[in-house]
């Protein structure tokens, strides 16, 4: 009893598109205790189909197949499986009269070309799987292969069209006879401002004695840990054990995010917030606006990337921006100041840098970021060096930003986790 996954497109090999289909099914496999043993993608060829199928069928009894079974010359999935196990393609009238009236409706009523029609083909003694989001059904075969029964999904490549067919048709059923073999539960938290190597260091001779399994992974604002194992209480026991351990910069188990964090403790002591962003330039509104429901505390924010706009819309002073420039401690406590003030919330964050590649100047250089949190009367500017391309440091800022908010939030001021910035500069010290 295993799964494999195996994504066609060649579109997938050059990178041109992000392969969403095989991250899809595997969180929705994990969330039912499943975890395939091997994914791999191949080109649109009938030869790499094939190939990677056999491969896939070595590792696994239960192949998820994504991709190609539109009516494209590259769509070949559908070929090359029946081919594999050596049968027909049949046309289903059913099929065919769901691929004509498909195409009428999106064409004025015009008959449905030959080559159209090859969508509603279907290997002898295969099962359709509906598909309510567009002409391409999915199909799943049982058959016996090396001497042993095997099932092998096909489902379209659109992410609209393999979500809901895979919700409805596959995941269950994988599940149902799946039942049986060894599964495996996940509990994950962040740790907020913490490096992987550390969090290792603290954990690993922890939780040694535990029949858990750690995973990290690291992230612009901290650590996300995962624990699995096969008993769900001994998984829990090990989160809670690891998480006392980490202190403060532990969220609450299953909280990977410190929008959600931040979004939670806002509510919690009923406070406002708005951004103002220089070198950012929306991004961290934009991170706290993919949160549904962040609109109860976070109002909205200013994108200020020019001098004039510091000044004409958060109130920086034309002196302070022509004796320190845009670029520093005092810019960055007088946006988050301004930003309070003129739209009128009790939290702020600000920030200000030098995201590069241009603009540096060896006092200044790239990676040069000033970032100011207020929450209430409490104020925190820090100075900090990114290193990285220019997304990088992008990403770095926005991080930190929220980790530096998120710390004064949860009123520890974040000292005992938060990587301090390098230099800490608060208003009494300048
Ligand atoms: P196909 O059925 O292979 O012709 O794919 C149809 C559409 O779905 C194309 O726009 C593909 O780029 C997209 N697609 C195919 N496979 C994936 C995948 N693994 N992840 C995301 N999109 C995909
Ligand atoms: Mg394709």
């Amino acid at each position: 009893m295993s799964i494999a996954i195996l994504s066609t497109g060649t579109e997938l090999l050059k990178g041109t598109i992000l392969n969403t289909n095989a991250g899809f099914l595997c969180r929705r496999l994990a969330a039912a205790g499943l975890r395939p043993v091997l994914e791999l993608t191949a080109g649109d060829h009938p030869a790499e189909i094939t190939a990677a199928l056999g491969d896939a069928l070595r590792a696994a009894d239960t192949v998820l197949i994504t991709g190609g079974l539109g009516p494209t010359r590259d769509d070949l999935t559908l070929d090359a499986v029946s081919r594999f196990f050596g049968l027909e393609l049949e046309i289903d009238p059913l099929l065919a009269e769901k691929v004509e009236q498909f195409w009428s409706r999106r064409h004025d009523g015009r008959r449905a070309p030959k080559t159209v029609l090859r969508q509603a083909r279907v290997p002898h003694g295969a099962t359709i799987l509906p598909n309510a989001n567009g002409s391409a059904s999915g199909i799943r075969i049982d058959t016996e292969y090396g001497g042993r029964m095997r099932r092998i999904f096909l489902l379209p490549g659109p992410p609209a069209e393999l979500e809901p067919m895979a919700e409805e048709s596959v995941i269950p059923a994988v599940a149902a006879y799946e039942a049986g073999a060894g599964h495996e539960y996940t509990q994950g938290f962040l740790a907020a401002g913490c490096g992987e190597y550390s969090v290792q260091l603290r954990l690993e001779k922890l939780l040694r004695d535990r029949p858990v399994e750690l995973a990290y992974c690291a992230r612009p604002e901290g650590t996300r840990v995962f624990i699995s194992g096969s008993a769900p209480a001994e998984v829990e026991a090990a989160v809670e054990e690891a998480r006392t351990e980490l202190g403060d910069a532990a969220l609450p188990a299953g909280s990977l995010d410190l929008v959600t964090a931040i979004a939670a403790l806002l509510e919690k002591r009923q406070l406002t917030l708005v951004t103002a962003e220089s070198c950012t330039g929306g991004r961290i509104a934009g991170m706290l606006t993919d949160h549904a429901g962040i609109s109860s505390v976070f109002k909205g924010g200013a994108v200020v990337y020019s001098n004039e706009l510091k000044h004409t819309l958060l109130g920086v002073p034309e002196e302070l921006l022509a004796r320190f420039g845009a670029v520093s401690a005092e810019c960055a406590e007088a946006m988050v100041c301004g930003a309070t003030e003129r739209l009128a919330a009790d939290c702020a964050v600000a920030v200000t840098g030098i995201a590069g590649p241009g603009g540096g100047t060896p006092e200044k250089p790239v990676g040069l970021v000033y970032i100011a949190a207020k929450v209430g009367e409490e104020l925190r500017v820090g100075e900090f060096h990114f290193s990285g391309d220019r997304r990088r440091v992008r990403e770095s800022t926005a991080a930190r930003a929220l980790l530096l908010l998120f710390g004064l939030l949860s009123g520890k001021e974040g000292q005992t986790f938060l990587p301090p910035p390098q230099k800490s500069l608060r208003p009494e010290e300048r």
